[in-house]
């Protein structure tokens, strides 16, 4: 089959090389430029990606992972309140991204074009890229991320909802901080919990994925509460004046929302932490989404990713979800071509695959409302 990407982040390029594998001809149609990737932060690898990266390439928990042993908890005066053994690989958004990558062919991904439009036919699927040229596929996966356009587009009434905070983020070179810094925080994730927020850092591989020590940087994440929706339609307006929906990328912080964060860590870290912060050249903020398509598929169009189900990043569950997606589609597809029945195999798969991330995104909310993050239902 023809088949259509759209969105050449994680869950693309995971789909992309599941349905290659199965011999269809799979092209990824990615907004942004080439070259222009690379600014994501750290990211926890569960176990279901962490297999995909190795059953499709070269990378392992050994190459990906900047190995750490502890986890640390923090009381607000930065003295130690417990420790204990940790085993989950950190990684970085840009080291799974690249080793998907690297798996593909270069001309799968064609960066720059935007789908502007998608039409659903009766056994094919048209998109328009750039407002400008057609394309038609057999099949058409959205694998555009959280905001999916082409999920609102699919069910217009559908909305995501704000799960009531925000990830305030940063990643600093490791070079660029004391060395006393780096002992204390080294070989960890360091973890502060205070009412209606939550901190954490630990290192992660290189821009380069050198995750040798002196050329790996430090990430760290606050989720911080922000009930006040006029509050956060600030943070998330850039330094250009323009309002984003979701998040604001590293350098387009307003100067409102950079000393508002200031602020906050000077009156809420501990000192360890709040160099951190002041080393931080371009943080940046991301608001915490609920979403659940009302259906994973229509006709010839698979949803996949936070297209289909964003849940809370506690989880760190995201890319292996993707992953799932991936393996799952390409399965659901097994010995079809275009002339076969599409559009049941995908219903059967979008059903099955809605219903199995239900005690996931349970899951997440849990964490959340562990850690007081939220709305607390009862
Ligand atoms: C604070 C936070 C922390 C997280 N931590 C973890 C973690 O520790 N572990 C983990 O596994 N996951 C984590 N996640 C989740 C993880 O990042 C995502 O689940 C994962 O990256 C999958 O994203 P995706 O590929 O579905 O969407 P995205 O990464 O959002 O990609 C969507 C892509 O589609 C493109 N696009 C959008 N619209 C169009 C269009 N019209 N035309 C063409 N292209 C388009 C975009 O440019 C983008 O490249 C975290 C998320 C957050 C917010």
């Amino acid at each position: 089959m023809k088949i259509a990407i759209v969105g050449g982040s994680i869950a693309g390029l995971a789909a992309a090389l599941t349905l290659r594998c199965l011999g269809h001809d799979v092209t990824i149609f990615e907004r942004t430029a080439a070259g222009m990737r690379g600014h994501g932060g750290g990211v926890a690898i569960l176990r279901h990606m962490m297999r995909f990266l190795e059953q499709h390439g070269h990378a392992t928990r050994k190459t990906l992972a900047v190995p750490v042993e502890w986890r640390r908890w923090l009381a607000s005066d930065g003295s130690l309140i417990e420790e204990g053994r940790e085993i989950v690989p950190f990684s970085s958004w840009d080291s799974v991204y690249r080793s998907l990558s690297e798996m593909l062919p270069v001309d799968v991904v064609r960066y720059g074009e935007a789908v502007t439009k998608v039409r659903n036919f009766k056994h094919r699927v048209e998109i328009e890229i750039n407002g400008r040229e057609t394309v038609s596929a057999d099949l058409l996966v959205a694998a555009d991320g959280a905001g999916s356009r082409i999920r609102a587009t699919l069910f217009p009434d559908y909305r995501s909802s704000y799960a009531g905070y925000a990830a305030w983020r940063g990643v600093v070179e490791e070079t660029q901080l004391p060395a006393h810094l780096v002992a204390e925080l080294d070989n960890g994730i360091t973890l502060l919990r205070e009412r209606g927020a939550l901190f954490m850092t630990f290192p992660i591989p290189g821009l380069n994925g050198a995750i040798e020590s002196g050329e790996r940087r430090f990430n760290w994440l606050w989720y911080r509460n922000e009930p006040d929706v006029a509050a956060l339609s600030r943070y998330l307006t850039d330094r250009e004046g323009h309002r984003h929906h979701a998040s604001v990328s590293p350098g387009g912080l307003s100067v409102e929302a950079t000393a508002y964060l200031l602020d906050c860590a000077r009156e809420k870290l501990p000192p360890v932490l709040q160099q951190l912060m002041k080393h931080t050249q371009a943080p940046f903020i991301q608001a915490i989404f609920d979403a659940l398509s009302p259906s994973f598929a229509v006709g010839r169009v698979a949803l996949i990713g936070d297209a289909a189900c964003t849940v809370r990043p506690h989880t760190a569950s995201g890319t292996s979800k993707a992953a799932d997606d991936a393996i799952t589609l390409a399965q659901s597809l097994s010995g079809l071509n275009a002339a076969h029945h599409i559009e049941a195999a995908l219903g059967t798969w979008a059903m099955e695959r809605r219903t199995k991330l239900g005690p996931l995104i349970a899951r997440g909310k849990q964490l959340a409302q562990s850690f007081g993050l939220g709305a607390i239902t009862q």
